[in-house]
């Protein structure tokens, strides 16, 4: 280990390792002192609590992402500092080697600043996580969708049933042209018109009405015959065009 030496952080589920390497150069210089960190993973609920968390609130999600701690995980999470404390060794062998210091101090910085390496630690690494949330986003978008086509095809079924709909008919109409013709079901209507019977004209009572005029019924009854006997002349004359 020299003073330009650069530590490397490694974080698994219940495990951080440190190794150290040059500042210019990534790869680990020197293997022996090799640190590891114990960090007791989150209880299954815990971990369960966050993810619901997660795919309840995207944006809180997204700020994850972004190396932001939404507040109910930072009060759910242990502080880096604290996360740093569990039973650390050195490959060493010397239970008082300084790696071990080293890497606990520089480790708690990192993680302060990484909710995600945090989550990593304690039994939730970035993979998983996004996998669970994307997977149970996924799922749900898919049972939407079955249940869309559902309803699409009962709608089609319907209308195979009760044949197309006036909307149907006007919009194939307007692209034949013909939006000022009436529909089909127009020319099956057929109406008969015939004149009523002598015996079938009910006049109402108008006697309360013209009290004292003499015949009110018998003029009554005479005024529906014309009237009737006029609209036979029009049907006929209609019926002769
Ligand atoms: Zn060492």
């Amino acid at each position: 280990m020299t003073d330009v030496a650069k530590i490397l952080l490694d974080a698994r589920p219940g495990i951080l390792i440190g190794t150290f390497a040059k500042s210019d150069d990534e790869q680990p210089e020197d293997n022996n002192h090799e640190v590891r960190i114990s960090v007791e993973v989150c209880a299954p609920q815990i971990q369960e609590g966050i993810l619901l968390e997660l795919r309840e609130n995207a944006h809180d999600l997204y700020r994850l992402l972004s190396g932001e701690t939404p507040l109910w995980l930072h009060d759910l999470l242990p502080s880096s500092t604290n996360l740093m404390l569990g039973e650390a060794t050195c490959h060493c062998g010397d239970s008082t080697c300084p790696s071990l210091l080293s890497v606990r101090e520089y480790a708690s910085q990192q993680l302060a600043a990484d909710p995600m390496m945090r989550l990593t630690l304690m039994g939730l690494p970035r993979k998983e996580l996004l996998l669970s949330i994307f997977g149970t986003w996924s799922a749900s978008t898919t049972s939407q969708t079955k249940e869309i086509a559902i309803v699409e095809a009962s709608l089609i079924e319907e209308k195979e049933k009760i044949g197309p709909t006036p909307g149907d008919w006007l919009a194939e109409a307007a692209e034949q042209g013909r939006l000022h013709e009436p529909g089909p079901l127009f020319r099956d209507v057929t109406i008969h018109l015939s004149p009523p019977e002598d015996s079938e004209l009910h006049a109402d009572d108008w006697t309360p009405l013209l009290q004292g005029v003499p015949g009110v019924q018998k003029a009554l009854r005479m005024i529906l015959k014309k009237t009737a006997d006029t609209a036979e002349k029009r049907r006929r004359t209609w019926l002769k065009e």
